[in-house]
């Protein structure tokens, strides 16, 4: 059954990503039910002096509730908690994610923001299958600190979220804990086969491989005009 899912706005964040392409990702193992909206954030709760907005998970927690007919809610905000990590769970029935200093970071290999939080949703929700009590430590059986291209990559480097936001993996210790649970298989079938469709665009990926080989896209655009040339001379031929 599809896990249900409610998105919250923290603050403004539209300008930052585009909320409909989130909410209309096809999955087999959520749906986003909801998109609510919170405009106001209560003052930072972290006085170290500096003017900057940063919080900790229990400012949050009181703030964020997850509606009943959804089985979590994740929140996403432009500031960021005091730990300067992305992802924190801050209670039972809700998350939130930073995108504080994400975009910096994503624009380096041409990831979307979009597909940072579609790969977030999708790591909660294979944990929602795996852990009774999200907001319990149990959680920390399941991720790994190194860094595989895994789901579960805990990313305590913030920039290893380029090896795992687009294409992540289950790596074999992942699968084996999901099977040590006894969770139904499809829900690792599901995730390998959707995992792999959050990745950039067709035209993104072409316009990167041209910039890491400049040269091969040079020859390859010189040799397509003559090939169609000789294909077409081949064709006129056999015509006559
Ligand atoms: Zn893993």
């Amino acid at each position: 059954m599809k896990k249900k899912i409610a998105i919250v706005k923290l603050g403004h964040i539209d300008h930052l990503l585009n909320i409909d392409k989130i909410k209309n990702w096809s999955s087999s193992l959520f749906e986003i039910v909801h998109i609510h909206c919170i405009d106001y954030l209560p003052d930072s709760d972290v006085e170290d002096g500096y003017l900057d907005k940063k919080y900790t998970r229990n400012g949050l927690s009181e703030k964020m509730k997850c509606p009943t007919d959804c089985d979590y809610a994740i929140g996403i905000m432009r500031y960021r908690f005091e730990d300067n990590f992305y992802l924190h769970r801050i209670n039972k029935k809700c998350g939130v994610i930073s995108l504080n200093g994400i975009e910096d970071i994503l624009r380096k290999e041409s990831i979307s923001l979009e597909n940072f939080i579609i790969k977030q949703i999708y790591e909660i929700v294979a944990l929602t299958h795996l852990v009774g009590d999200m907001s319990s430590d149990e959680v920390y059986k399941y991720v790994h600190l190194d860094t595989r291209g895994c789901l579960f990559d805990m990313n305590g480097e913030r920039t290893d979220i380029l090896y795992n936001t687009e294409k992540p993996i289950i790596c074999d210790s992942c699968r084996e804990a999901f099977r040590k649970q006894q969770i139904n298989s499809d829900v690792v079938k599901k995730l390998e086969r959707e995992l792999p469709k959050i990745r950039k665009p067709f035209i993104i990926s072409i316009e990167k491989k041209i910039k890491k080989y400049p040269l091969l896209s040079v020859i390859i655009s010189a040799l397509v005009p003559i090939t169609l040339s000789i294909i077409a001379n081949l064709i006129c031929e056999l015509i006559e």
